[in-house]
């Protein structure tokens, strides 16, 4: 959590100052101007502008990476995800680069915080609206400033020497929301069906359907309490595992829930008898079961290709696992809460609070669970998780255990200030 105050911190600090219409760069000698464009009310600056304002080199490479290589430094980003790296060090953003009209634009915090708290040798001035070389003097330049842009934005080049320019503040940087966001995650979907049961007689129970289901009295139940929600689906389609962590971050998600139903590795009589219900946070799968869940869900990534296929690059899985690993100690904290709200509606056994490596939950920054509500493959299981009052009943409890959470959560974030 410490990282996440320290970005409200700086977004605190920096609102102060009204955003410029363009930023100069002082080098030493040389002097360059960087425009600044507002996108939906954020501020943000190209990066090839201001990586040529700094002597520095925009690379682009495959995956949607990019680098920004500069003579004291290089700055690894990806295009939608909120986290820079510097060498070994993950650098969190109040908003992720993004690609517009095929450039990249980094948000405006580069400027005012990343470049000289990570870059080393720059302030910049709020004052001036000058990020300059730490040897430079400070003075309002006199020199004709020269654009860094190629291709101008807007009026933004256009706009007057800094001492006359208008003053005009804008809204900068969205304030954390005081209503709660839960984002639901029905559990496959489209052609991944999830499994089937129950075991020793035709396929009735479907995964897929049954999590739809009891995902949507979940919202139902926490929208009443005056929760927001979100769902990654709410018809029978595929999202893609990595797309689900996506759709929670992007709507800035409070804490992310996959609801999914067990089966075990096996066809036997003896696996037919496995129920119970059991919660998962993410983590190195530890035991032999744990991995065998871990696999089953993961195998949703066979049904995905093209564009929404996962990416297995190794930078991505650092960061992410980074960004994840600040919320274990408050996923583990919600999957038991979650785990324990089940044991008085659901018939057990309870199977306890689990860890697993998902692919699900390794792509959403907050905390994040996967409950399995109980075994399709057992025959009674089957049917008490088919019968709408049991899965309200089980949705009831999970948004309990959610709110609980978030109130426990709440006074903590708020003792901690
Ligand atoms: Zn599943």
């Amino acid at each position: 959590m410490i990282g996440l105050l320290l970005v409200l911190q700086t977004a605190a600090a920096t609102m102060a100052a009204p955003i410029p219409t363009f930023i100069v760069v002082r080098d030493g000698g040389a002097i360059a101007s960087v425009p600044v464009t507002i996108d939906v009310g954020q501020p943000s600056v190209r990066a090839d502008a201001l990586m040529r304002a700094m002597r520095g080199v925009l690379i682009t490479s495959t995956n949607l990476h990019y680098t920004l290589s500069l003579p004291r430094a290089r700055i690894d980003l990806i295009d939608g995800i909120p986290f820079a790296k510097r060498d070994t060090l993950t650098i969190p953003l109040t908003r992720a680069p993004q690609v517009r009209g095929g450039q990249l634009y980094l948000p405006f915090q580069f400027v005012t915080d990343v470049i000289p708290r990570y870059v080393g040798g720059y302030v910049y001035d709020p004052a001036l609206s000058e990020l300059r070389t730490v040897t430079a003097v400070a003075s309002r330049p006199t020199a004709s400033i020269q654009s860094a842009s190629s291709t101008p934005v807007g009026t933004a080049t256009a706009a007057p020497p800094v001492a006359n320019r208008p003053v005009t503040p804008q809204p900068v940087f969205r304030r954390p929301p005081v209503r709660k966001t839960v984002v639901i995650d029905a559990g496959h979907g489209g052609p991944d069906r999830g499994m089937t049961g129950p075991i020793g007689s035709p396929a009735w129970f479907v995964e897929k359907d049954v999590t739809l289901s009891v995902a949507q009295k979940l919202a139902t139940v926490l929208r009443a309490r005056g929760v927001d929600v979100l769902m990654t689906r709410t018809t029978d389609t595929l999202i893609a595992l990595a797309d689900r962590g996506k759709i929670a971050n992007s709507n800035h998600g409070d804490v992310f829930i996959s609801i999914h139903v067990n089966a075990p590795g096996y066809n036997t009589a003896a696996a037919a008898r496995e129920k119970g219900f059991e919660t998962y946070f993410l983590a190195e799968a530890k035991t032999e079961d744990e991995r065998r869940v871990q696999d089953m869900e993961n195998e949703s990534v066979k049904f995905e290709t093209g564009a929404n296929a996962q990416k297995g690059d190794p930078l991505n899985f650092i960061i992410t696992d980074m960004a994840q690993n600040e919320h274990l100690r408050e996923s583990s904290d919600l999957a038991l809460t979650i785990q324990n709200g089940l044991i008085d509606v659901h018939p057990g056994p309870n199977r306890g609070v689990q860890q697993a490596n998902f692919a699900v939950l390794r792509g959403s920054y907050m905390p994040a669970v996967l409950v399995e509500i109980g075994f399709g493959s057992n025959q009674s299981e089957a049917t008490y998780l088919s019968d709408q009052d049991n899965q309200r009943a089980l949705a009831r409890n999970i948004a309990q255990s959610v709110l609980d959470y978030l109130a426990h959560y709440q006074s903590r974030v708020g003792g901690t200030r």
